[in-house]
């Protein structure tokens, strides 16, 4: 790397050989799940028929996973992984030179990955868990999904294992982004409008409101009774549980190597949050670095219109509608919390995963909301500067860092910004369509 060199790589042999078990190492206690009715923890026995056994322990916590910092990642996961990782880290000089900004701007491309967003990282480890699992007769994952981003990579990732993948997406996106959709089927997943008439909770809130558009909390509890329906089918979850923060954390592990090579450490590290899991893996070894003493800011980013953690309250809540999960302590709209539908689907959750609540409730991570509008406007700055289309939700990112970028002055030290592209919008541009009127504006 020169100073003028634009992206930052690391060959395949850089690619991290652990993943960062944040919860080892911080000086604060995350708090483990609760039972969903009964006063007392969760135990592996009271949910082994709903998710693969290693998500479980990672969830509670137990073992290693609540000692080691590094927890080593399985040779096939790496050997995947390679396809497509180690990830470029990107300093967006035409941006910077767009907003005549002293600070360096650089950006984490995860929007490469196997359907286009972070979310793959994750949903090959659980299905990989699943397939592993001894004496197994797990043949299918099942889960819910928004815009289809995490449910396009479930269905990959379980392709890549050799299990079958049943997907309950949100019925608005269902209807109105069919795209990922047929991605998701063309990967051989079998695909079902939420609510559905498959399951109790789908026949009770369509009995009630045949138009129901759905939402995560109502395709989770689906999720969770087409499992229990059959012992050889398991959950997979993509934000909200720690296990996909644990494994997102080869971002973070990525993007230090990557500053490290050019000799910068971020002054503030920026991220959207819908679960919590892109931001959280980004800044996990970098939430080590600060405890260690670094003065490095984080700020996750959520819209205005669903401000879980700038607004929500923090008290234990259920991950899902009809109160079926564990119950965590976490920022909460409540488990009943009907989201807008803003375009950004991926950050439509009522709660946000405990680890990233605790993080923010210790003052260690900040927070800020934009209005879609906005946002949407800086995605398409960011296209005509960097070339990119960024997904709904990683403009919010993007947002973030032009909005840093702009509070930046000539200090004696150059700020370094760095945000996480969470993923590429090129199934997104209807939604890009409706909020920048792109259909009749010339
Ligand atoms: C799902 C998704 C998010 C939000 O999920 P997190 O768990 O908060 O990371 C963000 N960006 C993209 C592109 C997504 O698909």
């Amino acid at each position: 790397m020169t100073t003028n060199d634009n992206k930052i790589f690391l060959s395949e042999s850089q690619l991290p050989r652990s993943w960062y078990n944040i919860v080892a190492e911080l000086p604060f206690d995350v708090p483990k799940p609760l039972h969903p009715i009964e006063d007392r923890g969760v135990e592996v026995d009271d949910f082994d028929w709903l998710w693969p056994l290693e998500c479980l322990r990672i969830e509670l916590h137990e073992g290693k996973y609540g000692t080691d910092p590094w927890i080593e990642i399985p040779p096939f996961i790496a050997d995947v992984y390679r396809r497509y990782r180690p990830s470029p880290l990107v300093r967006a000089r035409a941006l910077e030179k767009y907003l005549g900004t002293p600070a360096e701007i650089y950006y984490k491309r995860e929007d490469l990955n196997p359907a286009g967003s972070h979310k793959f990282n994750t949903a090959l480890v659980q299905a990989y868990y699943a397939a592993q699992e001894e004496h197994s007769r797990i043949h299918t994952m099942a889960t819910d999904t928004g815009a289809g981003q995490w449910g396009a990579a479930l269905a990959m990732a379980c392709e890549t294992v050799g299990l079958n993948c049943c997907v309950f997406m949100i019925r608005k996106s269902f209807e109105e982004k069919p795209y990922r959709r047929y991605l998701m089927r063309m990967a051989g997943a079998e695909v079902y409008p939420s609510p559905s008439e498959l399951t109790d909770t789908g026949r009770s809130v369509l009995k009630d409101d045949p138009d129901n558009s759905g939402s995560l909390g109502i395709g989770m509890s689906e999720a969770i009774e087409f499992v229990k329906e059959d012992p050889g089918r398991r959950l997979a979850l993509g934000c909200m549980s720690y296990y996909a923060v644990l494994h997102q954390s080869v971002i973070g592990l990525e993007t230090r190597q990557q500053l490290e090579q050019i000799d910068r450490t971020p002054s503030l590290m920026i991220g959207c949050v819908g679960g919590g899991s892109n931001f959280t893996g980004f800044v996990a070894p970098f939430v080590r670095d600060r405890i260690g003493g670094k003065p490095i800011e984080f700020r996750a980013i959520e819209p205005d219109s669903i401000p879980t953690l700038s607004q929500g309250e923090y008290r234990y809540d259920w991950a899902d509608f009809s109160e079926l999960t564990p119950r965590i302590l976490m920022y909460t709209l409540g488990h009943r919390f009907v989201p807008p539908p803003v375009h950004s689907g991926g950050l439509r959750y009522h709660g946000k995963t405990p680890v990233l609540s605790a993080l923010v409730k210790n003052n260690v991570v900040n927070t800020r909301t934009y209005s879609q509008q906005e946002v949407f406007d800086a995605g398409r700055v960011f296209l005509k500067t960097e070339g990119v289309l960024a997904a709904p939700e990683s403009a919010h990112a993007v947002l973030g860092a032009i909005d840093a970028a702009r509070e930046a002055s000539n200090t004696e030290k150059t700020p370094v910004i760095v945000f996480c592209l969470s993923g590429h919008g090129y199934l997104d541009l209807k939604g890009y369509s409706d909020v920048l009127d792109l259909d009749t504006s010339n």
